[in-house]
């Protein structure tokens, strides 16, 4: 299972996919933070999984990973948008239903780019949908998919992971593996927790974001020059947003602290082939 999802999402749709009634769409929501898109993979592997585990080494979860498997298709934007076609296409595919017993999923991780039209197209199929096919939409909120959608989906929010589970991830594929990576962020830790100043080359998110963006560059200088730095850093960014997450949910201006959230934990995963970190850093102090 992707270790970027939080639990509370793995353990619903575990729950869907191993229970009697699955229903024919979910619609998961979620900012670009949630990983929704590896939420709707991983859902469409414990669907067709003949654990309903995601166990990875079954026939159906190696027809999946080797992209593969015939009962499965992805509808992306063609432009900015998808379009009434690619909803008929899609259509002449799922009209016979799965070739395994399982099931045929089709998979719309962007669902708000649908057009009206092709929006009105799904609908009709989503009234009186093909056996043993299923839909799974993605969006970033329930508002941006049409409502005529939404009610004729089971909504599944997911929520954004945890700085915790993302440095695990961040350790799973490999950034964990020198001493300034595993020092640095207890060393910060420590002298956060003492009321000490945190270590020159830690500037705080509040310190980078109150400077002009010339300054913000000045200000992370000594980080430019190793990726781990870069990525320790921006680390404890995603922590600072995420306690003020958890401070104050209802507060209106939390929408732009998740979307700096969102903007970190997208370029955090980027930063890795990324040959340029100063650039990398220069990139996303610009558009905080
Ligand atoms: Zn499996």
């Amino acid at each position: 299972m992707n270790p970027v999802l939080s639990q509370a999402t793995i353990d619903r749709l575990r729950q869907i996919a191993s229970g009697s009634a699955v229903s024919h769409c979910y619609l998961l929501t979620g900012p670009a933070g949630s990983f929704r898109n590896d939420a709707i993979q991983a859902f469409e592997q414990l669907l067709h999984c003949s654990h309903k585990s995601g166990c990875g080494t079954c026939i159906p979860c190696k027809l999946l990973q080797t992209d593969n498997d015939p009962d499965t298709i992805t509808l992306i934007a063609d432009g900015a948008s998808i379009k009434i076609d690619a909803i008929r296409d899609m259509l002449d595919r799922i009209k016979y239903g799965p070739t395994s017993n399982s099931f045929f999923t089709v998979k719309i991780p962007d669902a708000q780019t649908l057009t009206t039209q092709a929006a009105n197209a799904l609908l009709k199929t989503l009234e009186s949908p093909p056996e043993r096919v299923i839909f799974l939409l993605g969006a970033p909120s329930r508002a941006a998919v049409l409502t005529t959608i939404t009610s004729r989906s089971q909504v599944i929010p997911c929520a954004i992971s945890s700085p915790e589970q993302i440095t695990a991830y961040l350790a799973s594929i490999g950034f964990a593996h020198n001493d300034t990576w595993q020092a640095a962020p207890n060393a910060a830790l420590m002298a956060s927790k003492s009321g000490a100043k945190l270590p020159d080359w830690v500037p705080t998110l509040d310190d980078v974001l109150n400077a002009p963006p010339a300054q913000r560059i000045i200000l992370t200088h000594p980080l430019g020059k190793s990726k781990d730095l870069v990525l320790i850093c921006m680390v404890k960014w995603i922590e600072e947003l995420w306690q003020t997450v958890q401070k104050k949910p209802a507060d209106p201006a939390v929408s732009q602290t998740i979307r700096r959230l969102d903007l970190l934990v997208e370029n955090i995963l980027q930063l890795r082939y990324n040959l340029n970190p100063r650039l990398h850093l220069d990139q996303i102090l610009l558009s905080l």
